[in-house]
C-alpha cells in the first residue's frame, strides 16, 4: 500500500515513518486552517498570524494522529504483539502490527486504545484551553481546534465498520460471543463496506452541493475504507485456511542442494538454467550451511559471478528461520514476514525435509481456492 517512507523517529523499537503522500494532506489541512478556519474564527488576526497558527495547529493535529496510533501500538506490545512501524500517510495513520491478535480480548483492548488515546488528547487540550482562554488567544485557539478534532477523530474511528477501530471492537465482541472469527469478520467488514458506501454517497452529494474538495475527500476515504474492508476480510479467510495446512503440505521436498564452494557462475549455468528451481539449499557433506535464492544471485554483477562463491552470497544457517514439518501454515507465514525473507527451510531433528518459498504458499492457497476447499 505504501511506498518508500521517511523515518522520523524510533519510539520503543517502533519506527515512526512519514509516507510522501502525507505531504498532500498536510498541505490541505494547513491551507484550510490558515486560509479558511482561522480567518473566519478570528477576523482580527493578521494573515501572517493565521498561517503561523495554521501550521502549528496542523503539525499538532498530525502529532495527535501519531499518538492515536502509538496508543494502539503500546497496548499491542503489552499484549505481546510486535509492532513494526507507525506511518503517517494521505488517509491518516497506520500501525503495522506483525500479526493479527489471536484472541477477542486482545483485539478489543488494542482497538479501543486508539480512541481512548484521542479522547485523552482532547482532554489535555481542553485543560490548556481552560488555562489560557482569558490570557492567550492564539494558544486558546489552537487548544479549541485540537480538542474538537481529537473528539471527532475518536468518534470517526469508533464507527462500527471493520477495519476501523469501532469495527474491530465490534468484531471482537461477535468473536467472543460466537467463537467464530470468520463470521465475526464477515459481519464487521460488511458493515465496514456499508459505511464506506455511505461516505462515498455523502461525498458525491457534497460535490453536487458545491463542496467539491470536502466531497472528493469523503469519496476517497470511502473508497480507501471499502478496499481495506475487502482486503482485511480476505486476509482472515487466508489465515483460517493457513491454520489448517501444515508445513509438510506446503514445502517442496525436491529441493536442490549445492555446495558452498562453487561459484555463482556455476550455480547459474548448472542449476538455475537447468530448471532446478530458484532456491537452493547450500549443504556441505549433508550439513546445512545456508540458503541461496534467485534474489541473492541477481545482486551479484555479471563480472563478479566468476569469482564470487555461493558461501559469500547465501543467507547463512544462523540467520535462517526454520520451521518443523508439523508447524501450521500460519507459523510459516509469520516466520517469512517477521524477517522479510523469501523462504524457510523445514527441519526436523536437524534433518532438512524441504523448503518453503512464499510462492509455494500462494500456489497452494490458489489451488485450495480454485478447488473450493
Ligand atoms: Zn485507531
Amino acid at each position: 500500500m505504501l511506498g518508500k517512507a521517511w523515518r522520523i523517529a524510533k519510539i520503543k523499537g517502533i519506527n515512526v515513518n512519514i509516507d510522501p503522500s502525507w505531504l498532500i494532506i498536510f498541505t490541505l489541512v494547513t491551507f484550510s486552517l490558515g486560509n479558511f478556519y482561522f480567518p473566519k474564527m478570528y477576523p482580527q488576526w493578521t494573515t501572517f498570524m493565521n498561517w503561523l497558527i495554521g501550521v502549528i495547529t496542523s503539525i499538532l493535529f498530525f502529532v495527535s494522529v501519531l499518538l492515536h496510533e502509538l496508543a494502539h501500538s503500546l497496548v499491542a506490545i503489552r499484549q505481546g504483539e510486535k509492532v513494526r512501524s507507525i506511518t503517517l500517510f494521505i488517509f491518516g495513520g497506520v500501525a503495522q502490527i506483525t500479526k493479527e491478535p489471536d484472541s477477542p480480548g486482545k483485539e478489543f483492548l488494542m482497538a479501543i486504545a486508539g480512541p481512548i488515546g484521542s479522547l485523552a488528547i482532547a482532554c489535555f487540550f481542553f485543560i490548556i484551553w481552560i488555562i489560557f482562554h482569558t490570557t492567550n488567544q492564539p494558544v486558546a485557539a489552537i487548544a479549541t481546534y485540537l480538542s474538537l478534532i481529537n473528539i471527532i477523530l475518536a468518534i470517526f474511528n469508533l464507527l462500527p465498520g471493520f477495519p476501523m477501530d469501532g469495527g474491530r471492537i465490534l468484531r471482537s465482541i461477535i468473536w467472543k460471543a460466537t467463537h467464530n472469527l470468520k463470521r465475526a469478520t464477515f459481519v464487521a467488514s460488511t458493515l465496514g463496506r456499508f459505511l464506506a458506501f455511505a461516505l462515498i454517497i455523502s461525498g458525491i452529494w457534497q460535490i453536487f452541493s458545491g463542496n467539491f474538495i470536502g466531497g472528493l475527500w469523503f469519496v476517497f476515504i470511502g473508497w480507501f475504507l471499502h478496499n481495506a474492508a475487502m482486503v482485511s476480510y480476505h486476509q482472515v479467510i487466508t489465515r483460517e485456511m493457513l491454520r489448517t495446512l501444515r508445513a509438510e503440505d506446503l514445502m517442496s521436498p525436491n529441493f536442490k542442494k549445492v555446495a558452498s564452494d562453487i561459484t555463482v557462475e556455476l550455480l547459474i549455468d548448472e542449476y538455475l538454467f537447468h530448471g532446478h528451481g530458484r532456491n537452493f539449499l547450500v549443504m556441505d557433506n549433508n550439513e546445512l550451511k545456508g540458503i541461496v535464492c534467485l534474489e541473492d544471485i541477481i545482486k551479484v554483477s555479471r563480472e563478479k559471478r566468476r569469482k564470487t562463491l555461493v558461501s559469500c552470497i547465501m543467507t547463512p544457517k544462523e540467520e535462517l528461520h526454520s520451521v518443523s514439518s508439523g508447524d501450521t501454515g500460519e507459523v510459516v507465514l509469520s516466520q517469512l514476514s517477521a524477517k522479510d525473507v523469501h523462504q524457510v527451510p523445514v527441519i526436523d531433528n536437524n534433518i532438512v525435509k524441504g523448503i518453503i518459498c512464499r510462492t509455494d504458499i500462494i500456489r497452494i492457497l490458489q489451488l485450495h481456492h480454485d478447488l473450493g476447499i
